[in-house]
């Protein structure tokens, strides 16, 4: 049965792939495995993961979220990784072993042939943690422990420093839009905000997580739902009255829209009626413009999130009809 020291030893001495990519910042070895051990730690605190099996769906979406704002901390800008990649060749370490589905094995030649989310999923049902070790992880003392190891033996100082700090925001973040949460349903959201003072990192992740979770991943405006099987998705969290005036990040505020709907709506060629329909501005088929299918949406119904209680609020959807004189 690992205890503790045995568990910090495990999480010390991965095997990490060495490379000439790979510099001082991440001690000239892959960082792939310690970043994804960081995310399923941030998970198991949010009560995400519950057992000690992580799976290749749900878990896998929220935890590439995660797994993404860390690499993008230590690794240079460009540098892409799918979180497939450490997910399956965990399975060489003593504390986590990939669950194949039946009529599936799991051997090495499959793992090193797993380079995206698509293929993991064609195999793998999940992986389990060890039972012993997934008991550790659920404390606090535990993981605040077991990050330290991953930090000190994978990392340089300054990069021990932004991962550390990247882990404080993730946390703010959950904390922020479970608030976030509870207070859609009360009437002085926006009073409430104005009284605390959150970080810019923390408000933007947990505001981006809440409304996007909140429109499952479609764009309110065109309808567009596009997630890929690494868990990115098409949709941005927009604010109906521009964060920089309200200071405002009530649900009601927000609406999930694709890159295009975002850019139109910010430019005022698209807004939303009293009625809840796309209004189109009339400058959005000026020569030399061709619009597409953006002309199309005029008068379509949006799409709501399912609890009423949190859709867009007249208050703020008239307050831009009115600046981009939208009728
Ligand atoms: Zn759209």
């Amino acid at each position: 049965m690992p205890d503790l020291k045995t568990c910090i030893g495990q999480f010390t001495l991965l095997r990490r792939a060495s490379g000439t990519v790979w510099g001082e910042v991440t001690r000239r070895k892959a960082p792939h495995k310690p970043i994804l051990l960081m995310a399923v730690l941030d998970l198991i605190a949010r009560g995400v993961i519950t057992t000690p099996v992580v799976d290749v769906t749900g878990d896998l979406v929220e935890l590439n979220d995660l797994f993404n704002l860390y690499w993008r901390r230590v690794v240079s800008v460009g540098r892409s990784s799918s979180i497939a990649f450490p997910f399956s060749r965990l399975h060489n370490e003593p504390f986590w072993k990939l669950i194949a589905k039946p009529e599936h094995a799991v051997s090495d030649a499959v793992i090193a042939k797993t380079t995206t989310v698509s293929y993991l999923r064609t195999y793998a049902l999940g992986a389990r943690i060890d039972e012993d070790l997934f008991a550790i992880m659920q404390t606090e003392s535990g993981r605040t422990t077991l990050r330290e190891a991953l930090l000190q033996s994978c990392f340089s100082e300054e990069a021990q420093l932004a991962l550390l700090e990247q882990a404080v925001v993730n946390q703010g973040a959950f904390d922020y839009e479970l608030m976030l949460e509870k207070q859609a349903h009360q009437p002085l959201v926006k009073e409430v905000l104005e009284t605390n003072s959150y970080k810019p990192a923390v408000r933007d992740q947990g505001f981006r997580r809440m409304v996007v979770s909140t429109y499952d991943h479609r764009c309110a405006l065109c309808g567009i739902r596009i997630v890929t099987p690494e868990g990115h998705t098409v949709v941005e969290a927009a604010h109906i009255v521009p964060w920089s005036e309200s200071r405002n990040d009530d649900i009601r505020n927000g609406m999930a829209l694709c890159r295009l709907c975002h850019w139109g709506f910010d430019e005022g060629m698209l807004g939303v009626s009293i009625n809840y329909q796309v209004i189109t501005a009339s400058s959005i088929g000026l020569a030399p413009n061709f619009a597409g299918s953006l002309q199309t949406l005029t008068g379509r119904a949006i799409i709501q999130p399912g609890d009423t209680a949190l859709r867009p609020a007249q208050e703020y959807l008239g307050e831009h009809r009115h600046r981009w004189k939208l009728k």
